[in-house]
Order: C-alpha cells, then structure tokens, then sequence
C-alpha cells in the first residue's frame, strides 16, 4: 500500500461557502501529471490566503488543494527534463487553483512547470522567496529592461512590508538602488531599514484619488497594492520612468489618467508570475540566487509547520503578516 500524507483540501458547499479540511491522502488520490514530487517546503502567499478564505475566487475546480508553490525532490518522472532525486521548484501554473497544490506531502504536475532548483539555495530559502520573492525579481528584472537603473533615481516599492514588497525592497537596494518604502506600518520602519529601504513613505499619502500629475518623486516603483497608490505611484513619476505593477492589495481598479504616460512619457509594465514562460523563470531563480542577500531573506521570513498553513493563510488577508511565511513540512 502506498504511503499516505497530509492535505489540505478545500471544497465548495451547495451554499457556496467553502470548508477547508485537513485529509489523509495517497499518491493515487493526486491529478495527472508526468512528475511526482515529495513537497519538502511552501509557503503562504496572499493569494493563498484569498484562496483558503474565499474572499476571491482563486480555487477554480473543488476540492482542491490549495498552495501555489512548493520546493522538494523528484521521486518519480516520465519527463525527459527531471529524474528522481533532482531538486525542484514550482510557481503559479495554476497549482493552487486549478490543479492539486502545494498543501500537502506530495504533488504531481507536469514536468514543464517545474524549474532546477539553484545549487546555492535549500527548499526552504527558494519558499522564503516563493511566488511573491519571484515576482519580486521579475518588477525588478522589467525595470531593468527599461532602463531603470540606480543613477535614474529614487524607486518606490508599496505594500513594502508584505511579501513582494519586502524581497523587492531587498534586491533594489542590493542592486544599489535608492529605495523608498511605502508602507502602512511605519512600526516596521526598522524592519525596512534592515532590508536597505532608505526612505519610509506613510501609504497614507498614496492611498486617496491621485491627481493626474503629482510632483515627480522616484524614477519608478514596484507596486504590490493598485488602486488609487497605484495611480499615485504614476503620477509622481518622473519623465521617462516606469512603474512594474504585480498586486492588488487595495483594490483591482486603477482610478488614474493618462497624463502620466502622454505628458511624461511613463510606462507601466504589468507583471504576471503564473504563467510567465520558462526562460523568464529560470533568469528570476538565478538572479535570485546571486542578487538577494540571504541574511535579509532570513530577516524578512517565518518559518512554520504544516498545522500553521490555514492560521496563517487567514493572517495574510487581513493584512497581519510581515513580510514571507515558509512552511518547513518536516515540522
Ligand atoms: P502580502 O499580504 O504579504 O503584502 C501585501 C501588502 O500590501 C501588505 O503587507 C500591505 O503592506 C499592503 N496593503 C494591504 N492592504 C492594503 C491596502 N488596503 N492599501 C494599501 N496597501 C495595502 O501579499 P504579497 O506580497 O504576497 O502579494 C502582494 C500583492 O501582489 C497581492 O495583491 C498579490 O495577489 C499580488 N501578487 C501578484 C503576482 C503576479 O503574478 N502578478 C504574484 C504574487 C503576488 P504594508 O503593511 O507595508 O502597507
């Protein structure tokens, strides 16, 4: 008989509330795919909250597990690309929303989403990064792409003390950047400092109705949050910068106009981490490995076990976890 492990499953009533249960399961009991994978570490991302919570729909099949990345080994694959043993990471693809996901002991998905994982980092330090510290390289890796280098100016990052805000404060400031954070929590201005934030920015100031053009404050950002900061962040741009935009922590709706990109030229870059193709990963995993200074990933992260996932995911909606929980699922 095969060995069993724990899940988390979610599925949907005929109210349409969800129950979130923990399940003994088998590898038989996992979806298709060409790889299986022992889960070694994950983590808990917003949208992992949204998902447990259903404050969004993020679960787009019940049941299901939710957990949109995970680290571990191989244990067995019908992939050209992997064997047993190789080490392993996984972000987005729709695992966690569409496909049995991280929140358990084994996952089996196709080859074709699975990235090396680098030499340098254990299961746990690549969760500590997770979707949000990978998303956070791709905002930095656009930016770069445009052009926005550290002689341009400062950069702004909102939602500064959640997870993607946290990783980017990290890099830019590594990279040599002049970082000025936003955050709602000017308490954590120590934690941010630690992370090389030079400035903190009270989110106050860049959550009410932007003005179409505000005085031009930073060369670009990276903004976690949309919404009328969003439409700030874009209005206090200076001629010719760009703003990376991945989240939506205040809101999906951008109440902006277009004088920041007809009059200064700005540019918005959207960033998707789900369905980003491979080449693009597997440069944000390595720029990670050599870009992000593994004493600030230290800082910035909590370690908890499997019993702490549904705890934390609801923590993360509401606001209440500072910067990236990592789940070590031999705890
Ligand atoms: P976290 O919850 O860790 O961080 C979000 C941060 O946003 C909070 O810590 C808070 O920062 C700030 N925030 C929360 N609510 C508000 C509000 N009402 N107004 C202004 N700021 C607010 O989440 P993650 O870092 O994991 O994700 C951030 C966003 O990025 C999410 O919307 C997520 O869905 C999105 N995302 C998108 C990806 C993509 O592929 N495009 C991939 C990964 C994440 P502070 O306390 O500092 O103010």
């Amino acid at each position: 008989m095969s060995e069993t492990f724990r899940a988390i499953l979610v599925s949907r009533n005929d109210d349409k509330t969800q129950t979130v249960r923990v399940e003994e399961m088998s590898e038989a009991d996992l979806m298709e795919g060409d790889v299986t994978v022992a889960v070694e570490a994950t983590t808990v991302n917003y949208k992992d909250g949204l998902a447990i919570t259903g404050k969004a729909p993020v679960i787009r099949r019940f049941p299901l597990i939710p957990g949109i990345d995970f680290a571990g080994t191989v244990l067995s694959s019908g992939h050209a690309r992997w064997k047993e043993g190789d080490k392993v990471v996984l972000n987005g693809w729709g695992v966690g929303e569409t496909h049995y996901g991280a929140f358990a002991g084994r996952a089996r998905v196709s080859g074709d989403w699975l990235v090396p994982l680098p030499e340098t980092m254990s299961p746990l330090d690549a969760m500590a990064i997770g979707t949000a510290g990978y998303t956070a390289m791709l905002c930095v890796m656009a930016l770069e792409r445009h052009g926005i280098s550290p002689d341009r100016g400062p950069v702004v990052v909102t939602g500064a003390a959640g997870g993607v805000g946290s990783v980017a404060v990290s890099i830019l400031s590594r990279l040599g950047y002049h970082v000025v954070a936003s955050t709602g929590r000017t308490s954590e201005a120590d934690y941010l400092k630690g992370l090389g934030a030079a400035d903190i920015l009270d989110r106050a100031e860049l959550s009410g109705p932007a003005r179409p053009l505000g005085k031009e404050r930073w060369a670009g950002g990276v903004d976690a949050v949309g919404s009328h900061t969003l439409a700030n962040v874009l209005s206090m741009t200076s001629y010719g910068g760009a703003v990376a935009a991945c989240g939506l922590a205040q809101g999906m709706d951008l109440p902006s106009s277009v004088a920041p990109f007809i009059l200064r030229g700005v540019s918005l870059l959207g960033i998707d981490s789900v369905m980003a193709p491979l080449a693009l990963r597997e440069e944000a995993w390595h720029r990670l490995s050599e870009d992000l200074d593994r004493n600030k990933l230290a800082a910035l992260s909590t370690t908890i076990g499997f019993d702490g996932i549904i705890e934390a995911a609801r923590a993360i909606v509401d606001g209440g976890i500072r910067g990236r929980v990592v789940v070590d699922m031999s705890a």
